[in-house]
């Protein structure tokens, strides 16, 4: 007889070959295409992640996907003009925004670790306010859609346009992987999508307000997340 766990581990090698096997078939796919295939397979289990810097995989995820969940971490850190975007995509798109916050309020980690966590330990901050939250807000997904580019770093250069992720056991797609910024700028125009304004004054990756500053003309997309540390990632992607 098959125990729950052994049907359990059935799935999950399932899911990595599905999820494998999409990556090879699709790499050659449309945004679109990748997106539609995510909701055809997995239906309410898909969910698209979104740091509102813009809503372009939203806005392709609500063509593919009316109503599909946009999964937003609310770290506690954001720039009001991120907070304001959230608002505002989940106001005129197709959408049902769910706001994930982490366990402590950053008084709550402030009294416990002491101010200022992203200056003394950034891993562990991300940890506390992005990992864990992500971790726990994925639970009812078999598949999550992010916006990483290949062009966006050298950490991101191969990102498949569907593949697995390890670390949570889920299926993980990247609609957008393969389109540079000049994709990214056609899509925003042509189809009026909603953008952080940040990106309009200097900044061209918004994430945390402790953690980002603006990039100077050459400078990689990314350079301005947690500039002067060896960091370039929180963690979301490892
Ligand atoms: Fe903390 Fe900075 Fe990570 Fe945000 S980006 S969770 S403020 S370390």
């Amino acid at each position: 007889m098959t125990t729950a766990r052994e049907t359990a581990a059935q799935g999950t090698r399932d899911l990595k070959a599905l999820a494998e096997q999409a990556g090879r078939d699709l790499e050659d796919a449309s945004a679109l295409e990748i997106l539609t295939w995510a909701a055809e397979t997995f239906g309410k289990k898909f969910a698209v992640t979104s740091s509102m810097e813009d809503a372009v995989v939203a806005h392709l995820a609500s063509r593919a996907f009316p109503g599909v969940d946009v999964v937003f971490l609310d770290t506690g850190y954001h720039f009001e003009e991120t907070i304001g975007t959230r608002d505002a995509v989940q106001a005129v798109m197709d959408v049902n925004v769910i706001t994930l916050t982490p366990r402590q309020s950053v008084a709550e980690q402030d009294a416990r670790y002491g101010p200022k966590l992203h200056d003394r330990d950034p891993d562990l901050c991300c940890a506390l306010r992005k990992v864990k939250p992500l971790e726990e807000g994925l639970t009812a997904y078999e598949a999550w859609a992010t916006g990483l580019r290949r062009d966006e770093s050298p950490t991101r250069a191969n990102t498949p346009v569907v593949g697995w992720d390890e670390k949570r056991q889920k299926v993980k797609v990247s609609p957008i992987a393969r389109w540079t910024q000049d994709d990214v700028d056609a899509y925003v125009a042509e189809h009026g999508v909603l953008t952080n304004p940040l990106l309009m004054d200097g900044y061209a990756s918004v994430g945390c307000a402790p953690c980002t500053r603006r990039v100077a003309e050459g400078e990689d997309a990314r350079a301005g997340r947690w500039a002067g540390r060896a960091k370039t990632e929180c963690g979301l992607h490892g």
